[in-house]
């Protein structure tokens, strides 16, 4: 059994064939249109087109996308990094041009499927994955199914607030998760660390934004100031995830995103958090991805293979 599986992200769509046991071949790439949402259709299709010639099959195709679907998973209702899929019929046009059967689910819920059936969270029973990248995604899997909510937009764990005096988030919403964790929120934060702070900090020596490449880097040189906001970091996350736990009561959580290379550094502060901040004994396991970018072609292709 094998399925395509493509990930459609604002910089690049990736596709590659998946087999029953997580293997990749085939793999290929292009750069996303930035001219009309129909030049991202047709790019897709003809990515599709490329992997099935090279594969000489015709597999069902799990397509995952930048945004937030409507309930049947048809219409893109927002995708801020693709141009031209604001309340666009995705499906409709993805239909006009591949011919065979597609399945569509939003990018965080695919990683969190590719997590579930090939990667940490197998066997998993009630299973979170929270992906860490500029922004906060997350995926829940229930029982063997994906938990999309009522309206198609559940597991957004990115976008819990956790202060209703917090800073605004690109969701509209104030105080999510995201703008604490998320890396396009980092490298302000640390300026106004800096900005407050009376010792002196390597932070301060970068002449680019900071990320969380360079944070965990002087973390790992014995700056102060960086294992401080670091230390808060983790201290967030752990709460955070402990208060979802509340909510959930989970087997597995699974880190993923850039700032999961660190792995070293986020799991044994994140697990004393997490217990720390939980009032009930948990014995939720947490682990980092073993991935690095490949989770959303997994999951996509999963996601095809198992419907
Ligand atoms: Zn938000």
């Amino acid at each position: 059994m094998k399925a395509i599986g493509i990930d459609v992200g604002g910089q690049t769509i990736k596709g590659a064939v998946v087999d029953e046991n997580g293997k990749i071949s085939h793999e290929s790439r292009v750069v996303t249109p930035k001219t009309s949402g129909i030049d991202v259709i047709t790019a897709i299709a003809d990515l599709v087109k490329e992997i099935q010639n090279k594969s000489e099959e015709k597999l069902p195709i799990g397509i995952a996308v930048a945004g937030m679907l409507n309930k049947d998973s048809r219409v893109m209702l927002t995708a801020p990094q693709i141009v031209g899929w604001k309340n666009f019929p995705l499906a409709d046009e993805l239909e006009k041009q591949i011919e065979s059967k597609i399945f569509i689910l939003n990018d965080a819920n695919a990683a969190a499927f590719g997590e579930f059936i090939f990667g940490q969270g197998k066997g998993s029973e009630k299973f979170l994955s929270i992906t860490l990248g500029t922004g906060v995604g997350g995926g829940i899997i229930l029982d063997d199914k994906l938990f999309t909510g009522a309206f198609g937009s559940g597991g957004e764990v990115g976008h819990v607030s956790i202060d209703l005096n917090g800073k605004k988030c690109n969701c509209g919403g104030v105080g999510c998760v995201e703008t604490y964790l998320g890396a396009a929120y980092l490298a302000q934060e640390v300026e106004e660390e800096i900005a407050n702070y009376d010792g002196k900090t390597t932070l301060s020596n970068f002449t680019e934004p900071v990320n969380y490449h360079h944070l965990t880097q002087e973390v790992r040189n014995g700056d102060e100031l960086a294992n401080k906001i670091w230390n808060k970091k983790m201290k967030i996350l752990g709460h955070f995830l402990a208060s979802v736990n509340n909510l959930i009561d989970l087997d597995t959580i699974v880190l993923a995103g850039g700032i999961t290379q660190s792995k070293d550094l986020m799991l044994e502060p994140v697990k004393i958090n997490f217990d720390k901040y939980s009032p009930f004994i948990r014995q939720t396991n947490i682990l980092a991805t073993n991935f690095s970018n490949e989770a959303g072609i997994l999951g996509a292709a999963a996601f095809a293979l198992k419907n």
